[in-house]
């Protein structure tokens, strides 16, 4: 039994296509929005500094399961009310501390979005007095940490902002949300991208639903759907005390993304190739841009694309081709009930070598593997199919078919070229010749059923 999660997102709609309540300002809101909540977390960031002791302060923790009573460091819960109270105007209490009064520097607040900011500043703030305590353990001169801004947040880019929201406010096609107009909060009506996709996954059976995020831009906002769902998966071991079982097995790689190989009773019964689509290549010629102005002078071209948003969309190309070959290997695993996922575990290409654009696209190819593979685990995951991951040794070495040693190769003007990089694979001892990804995928099953003698003694079964 386990727990997965997963994200669905609803762009909204600034096309101006849409005539549902036309309201000009509604951009610009989202700008004043993203302002004052960045003004807010600067409030409660140097609050939580100025009274870093409360933040590691040591209570009594009761257990909730045992009822064991210990010490340890109050929790981010009991910090917000405590927080709340030295900082928030009530009835019963209406004088908080005449320097941090919050509700008078920013009178009608949202409360949501207030407790939004100071959960995520809590996080911040803690963050940065373990580094800052580590480092001045550490006896160094160099490298103190800074103190966290306000502004970025780590995984977003600068000038974003991610807001828990307690519901959501959706009508068919707009969302209805509290924005600040610079002057003052009041609720504006958003048309959403709302398509059937969305709808769909909301109403999926076995996800149970949890709190959205707003994503906010300066220019762009999005509601972030998140949903859970309580996975029951089989044992691997049991898995492979069944002799019906289906493995599926995928080698990851630069130009065929995926190979993916089926396999049910020791024969290989479906394949598929998931090509990177030129990938590689376009990459490649956005990053020799990147390194050709990185040698350059900061200054930014007109008409020209920056550094920043060139590799803004190399990651975002990234991004969007990992999960297209995660989903062509879940749907994979989706036609054969309770089958096993097997992957290689990892290994790096070398990026050192070559020219700085082919070192950056290297890194990328890289990248792109991993993240291939994390959403595969995950989506797979998701529909109760377990991943293993095997031992590299061997799999693009050795003969599929009869476990000895051969050769990579490829044909250039008819003729046959041995060498490393070889598209092809032949065998020198059965004189097999296959798609050399091909047989690196096949031998994937080996590595998992251990079948062939070149595989590590010492390796432990999953
Ligand atoms: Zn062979």
């Amino acid at each position: 039994m386990g727990q997965t999660t997963r994200t669905t997102k609803l762009l909204f709609d600034f096309s101006g296509r849409s005539q549902g309540g036309a309201n000009p300002g509604k951009r610009e809101h989202l700008a004043a929005t993203v302002e004052i909540l960045n003004a807010a977390r600067r409030f409660y960031l140097d609050f939580f500094l100025a009274h870093s002791d409360k933040l590691t302060e040591r209570v009594k923790v009761i257990s909730k399961k045992t009822g064991e009573v210990r010490e340890g460091v109050i929790s981010a819960d009991n910090l917000l009310t405590w927080a709340e109270f030295q900082t928030i105007e009530t009835a019963e209490h209406p004088n908080p501390l005449p320097d941090w009064n919050f509700s008078k520097a920013f009178p009608a607040f949202p409360n949501r979005y207030r407790r939004s900011v100071m959960k995520d500043v809590i996080g911040k703030a803690r963050g940065y007095l373990t580094t800052l305590r580590k480092w001045q353990r550490s006896g160094k001169k160099k490298g103190k940490p800074a103190i966290p801004t306000a502004s970025n947040h780590p995984t977003l880019y600068a000038g974003t902002f991610t807001l828990e929201l307690d519901a959501l406010d959706l009508r068919k096609s707009f969302i209805r949300l509290k924005v600040y107009t610079g002057s003052e909060w009041v609720w504006v009506h958003y048309p959403t991208l709302y398509n059937r996709y969305f709808g769909r996954r909301r109403v999926e059976p076995g996800w149970e639903t949890e709190s959205p995020k707003l994503i906010l831009g300066k220019q762009s906002a999005t509601i972030h759907c998140l949903q859970s769902k309580t996975i029951t998966a089989k044992k691997i071991v049991e898995s492979k005390r069944d002799p019906d079982l289906v493995t599926v097995a995928v080698d990851l790689n630069v130009k065929q993304l995926a190979v993916i190989t089926v396999r049910q009773h020791g024969v290989i019964k479906e394949t598929r190739f998931v090509s990177d689509q030129g990938l590689d290549q376009h990459r490649y010629q956005h990053l020799g841009r990147v390194a050709k102005k990185q040698g350059q002078s900061g200054r930014a071209v007109k008409g020209e694309r920056s550094n920043q948003q060139l590799w803004a969309h190399v990651r975002q190309q990234n991004v969007d081709s990992a999960h297209q070959t995660a989903r062509a290997i879940v749907e994979v695993c989706e036609t054969y009930p309770g089958c096993v996922l097997v992957f290689e575990r990892l290994r790096k290409i070398k990026a050192s070598g070559g020219s700085k654009s082919k070192r950056l696209n290297r890194k990328q190819a890289n990248q792109l593997k991993g993240k291939i593979n994390q959403l595969a685990k995950e989506k797979a995951y998701a529909i109760g199919v377990v991943s293993v991951e095997v031992n590299p040794h061997g799999t693009s070495q050795y003969c599929a078919r009869c476990g000895c040693k051969g050769v990579r190769f490829t044909y250039q003007a008819g003729q046959r070229v041995t060498g490393k990089g070889g598209k092809l694979f032949a065998c020198s001892a059965c004189h097999y010749e296959c798609h050399a990804d091909f047989n690196a995928s096949v031998n994937v099953h080996h590595s998992f059923f251990r079948e062939f003698h070149w595989q590590p003694r010492a390796q432990k079964s999953g």
